[in-house]
């Protein structure tokens, strides 16, 4: 079957205000639709469930979202709230004379239920919060607590972008630049041929490349494609750049940072009296280490395994993503596996796996391998053009480590 067409067009805009360029990606301009456009995912691939939760759109009243900006910041306001209001308590009740703290622990006492009863209240009042702010997404089948409505996401989307577009407005590549019409071609593949999901459609997806050798590529959660040139060298060819941006074009449909910015939120409300009682109870010191310790605990058990998880669940749908865009997606395990020699050749750190913001490059490999037989066989039956006989898997680990080091040395990624 010969290949399909790239359905891709890009209308670009100055933005002369930023004095940036960016281009707004569409499929409007296509005389052919892509016929897998037209699929909806049906591959029956789990997608892991960072949270346990229940399909859940349980409303009790009106939604009271906290401002976009507000969402930000409101994280250190609250720490720093609950620590003042902690030293301060504790300062004033030193100050007290032994007759005068008698008498307050006698007051405080006799109005125990009442303070208990506000404490019960708090913690109820955020779990109806919490809730009431559950949403339903198709695609992954979990509940996701999001605090902002659509207009504050697309309110917050907007400057997120246009702080990253001034961060890098020097050095951006021109959209003339061949390695740009590169990207926009494979970025416009994913992207027309995803486009009949929801999360795609409501997305505005521009494509921002910096002259950067810093090997990165994010995607913001308006949809704003950002590709350094650095992260070129890491890839072998367009299916396994597919894969890294099909990666991270599934955390913005999967909305994880708005997400990640709710949860911290409603983490640190949960956390704010356990941080005013310890430091109202202890020395500043020990308040201070036993909040870096309860701090080191949450990270362990609670952030980073999150955060893993998150990773984990964009592979998932980048995999399907890039399987739908008929993407070679055996690459991915090539991808992943590179990465895992990297690391085994020191070129790469080697985290630790449970202090770490994302899984172990080679449980990645493994992972999408395992996924593999399902992903190809979803991208057959959509309609995909066969793929070659030759398993790039099969090559890539039939080369010795020796050969493996003379390929990254060829193709840049290890210096000579
Ligand atoms: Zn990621």
């Amino acid at each position: 079957m010969s290949m399909m067409r790239i359905a891709r067009a890009a209308n670009c805009v100055s933005r002369s205000r930023l004095k940036v360029t960016s281009c707004f990606i569409s499929h409007h301009s296509l005389k052919k639709a892509y016929k897998v456009s037209q699929v909806q995912f049906k591959s029956s691939i789990k997608i892991p469930r960072p949270i346990k939760s229940q399909r859940c759109d349980f409303h009790t009243s009106e939604r009271r979202n906290i401002p976009p900006v507000l969402a930000l910041v409101i994280r250190p306001i609250i720490r720093i709230a609950a620590l003042l209001f902690g030293r301060r308590f504790k300062k004033w009740y030193a100050s007290r004379t032994p007759e005068e703290k008698e008498e307050f622990l006698e007051w405080f006492r006799s109005r125990r239920k009442y303070f208990l009863g506000g404490i019960g209240l708090y913690f109820f009042s955020l779990f109806l919060y919490y809730i009431s702010h559950l949403e339903y997404d198709p695609l992954t089948k979990r509940s996701q607590f999001i605090m902002l409505n659509k207009e504050q996401r697309e309110q917050l989307a907007k400057i997120t972008f246009e702080t990253h577009l001034k961060d890098f407005e020097s050095i951006l590549l021109p959209k003339t630049h061949p390695t740009y019409s590169r990207l926009l071609r494979v970025t416009a593949k994913l992207i027309n041929a995803n486009r009949d999901l929801p999360s795609f459609k409501d997305k505005r997806w521009t494509l921002t490349v910096v002259d950067s050798p810093k090997k990165n590529a994010y995607v913001l959660p308006g949809g704003n494609i950002f590709v350094f040139l650095g992260v070129l060298q890491m890839v072998e060819n367009d299916d396994q750049l597919a894969i890294v941006l099909a990666h991270e074009m599934a955390h913005a449909v999967l909305n994880h940072s708005y997400e990640q910015v709710s949860r911290g939120v409603i983490t640190e409300l949960i956390l704010a009296l356990p941080i005013a009682i310890t430091w109202a109870i202890f020395p500043d010191l020990l308040a201070g280490f036993l909040l870096l310790l309860g701090q080191s605990i949450i990270d362990v058990f609670h952030t980073l395994p999150y955060s893993r998880a998150l990773e984990t669940e964009a592979d998932t749908v980048g995999l399907l993503i890039a399987a739908k865009a008929c993407t070679d997606i055996r690459e991915a395990v090539v991808f992943w596996g590179t990465m895992r020699t990297l690391t085994d050749l020191k070129i790469e750190p080697n985290q630790v796996p449970w202090l770490s913001t994302h899984p172990d490059h080679g449980d990645r490999e493994k992972r999408l391998n395992s996924l593999l037989a399902e992903a190809l066989q979803y991208r057959h039956k959509i309609g995909c053009p066969m793929l070659s006989d030759v398993d790039p898997r099969k090559s890539f680990y039939q080369r010795t480590q020796q050969e493996q080091v003379a390929r990254l040395k060829q193709r840049g990624v290890i210096p000579s």
